[in-house]
């Protein structure tokens, strides 16, 4: 098994780092190789995709993926921004389905903005689609764009649309992932006011009558937002675009107390798989040693389990990470009273221990 690692920018290679160890403390056998992506990969080849890396990803059985982006980079024309990396990605290799679960630790509860209750036991699934939307429609309004910006235009425009077969496979996605839950699907749209979004709609009922032991709600994006903090635990998987699910997951990886925690995966036809975090590069944080790398990791355990068929080895991850959290490590996203604050390293050595089977006393404070 051959698996890509693209650790990308600001925390990536950090929090990457860290991910690699975790799968090296399993006894299993990688092949592993790295590559540059997004603004490692522009300042070193001048693309954030250059076709080396892209070979790479379309060889191996299944791709580690840090974060990529930095605000030094917002002045160069949008192709070759380093966020057009994981879209050129996504989409030269069919990654359609976006699989980002939300899930509340025990030991995490009070770190999440709501109320304990809330969101005590939270385990919901958004499941987003990835190569369509707005994100890859066309035309685009930039031909009058200089620099990335638009001094002295009118107006600029994205298009939005979805084809027939787009919203047909997601949703096939999400009703079999249902069966394997509690059965039940939300779809996300903006029917009322987005024709693309009343055909996502349309599409979404038929290919629901296939599924008759699943059962289906849908809800407008705007009142998804709301229930989602509201009453997070009345959903269970939610299925959506490719824009409201940017945003929904978000929102519903906050609900958990940190996006630092959450993994993702992008899947195509076969379960050929990307794995990354489902946060961005934290510039703010890159370099300092701080970040969380639990993410990343838990993103090598859904590797394991989606692509890899290693669920044996998916579990051993995801106990371990429950372990040294029970044991009060915390870096300083899930931190408070009364545990131990740990650096990004110190948290990967705590998880490498535990798959390993050995525990280790962490008394470095950062
Ligand atoms: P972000 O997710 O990078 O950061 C948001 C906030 O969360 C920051 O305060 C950051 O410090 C914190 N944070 C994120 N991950 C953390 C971690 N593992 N541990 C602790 N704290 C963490 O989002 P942003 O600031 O909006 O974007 C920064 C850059 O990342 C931008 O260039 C953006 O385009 C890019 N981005 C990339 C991806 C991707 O590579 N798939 C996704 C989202 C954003």
């Amino acid at each position: 098994m051959k698996i890509a690692i693209l650790p990308g920018d600001g925390i990536g290679p950090e929090i990457v780092a860290e991910a690699v160890r975790v799968l090296g403390a399993l006894d299993l056998k990688f092949e592993t190789e790295t590559a540059l992506v997004g603004g490692a990969a522009y300042d070193a080849h001048g693309h954030p995709l250059p076709e080396a890396t892209l070979k790479l990803a379309r060889e191996a059985d299944a791709i580690l993926f840090g974060a990529v982006g930095d605000w030094k980079y917002d002045k160069l024309d949008r192709p070759l921004r380093p966020e057009q990396a994981i879209l050129g990605l996504r989409k030269q290799l069919g990654l359609f389905a976006n699989f980002r679960p939300a899930l509340c630790y025990p030991q995490l509860t009070h770190a999440s903005s709501l109320k304990p209750e809330l969101v005590a036991g939270l385990d919901i699934l958004i499941i987003r689609e990835l190569t369509g939307d707005i994100y890859f429609g066309q035309p685009r309004g930039r031909r009058t764009a200089v620099d990335g910006h638009f001094p002295g235009a009118e107006e600029a425009f994205d298009t939005m649309r979805y084809s027939r077969p787009e919203i047909e496979r997601i949703a096939h996605v999400a009703f079999q992932a249902a069966r394997k839950r509690s059965k039940k699907v939300t779809s996300v749209d903006k029917a009322n006011v987005l024709e693309t979004f009343q055909f996502w709609k349309d599409v979404v009922t038929e290919v629901h009558a296939q599924y008759p032991d699943v059962e289906l709600q849908h809800m407008y994006v705007d009142n998804a937002a709301m229930q989602l903090v509201k009453a997070p635990k009345a959903f269970d998987v939610v299925v959506t675009g490719n824009m409201f699910g940017d945003i929904l997951s978000d929102e519903a990886a906050m609900l958990t107390g940190s996006i630092g925690m959450l993994p993702s995966a992008s899947l195509d036809k076969d379960n050929k798989g990307l794995y990354e975090p489902s946060h961005g590069s934290a510039p703010d944080i890159a370099g300092k040693g701080v970040a969380n790398p639990l993410a990343t990791i838990l993103s090598v355990a859904m590797m394991l389990r989606y692509t890899l068929n290693q669920n044996a080895a998916a579990d051993r991850i995801e106990s371990a990470v429950q372990s040294v959290l029970s044991a009060g490590l915390r870096t300083g996203d899930i931190w408070s009273e009364g545990t131990t604050k740990v650096g990004t390293r110190a948290m990967g050595d705590a998880v490498v221990a535990a798959v390993a089977g050995t525990t280790k006393t962490i008394t470095t404070k950062t």
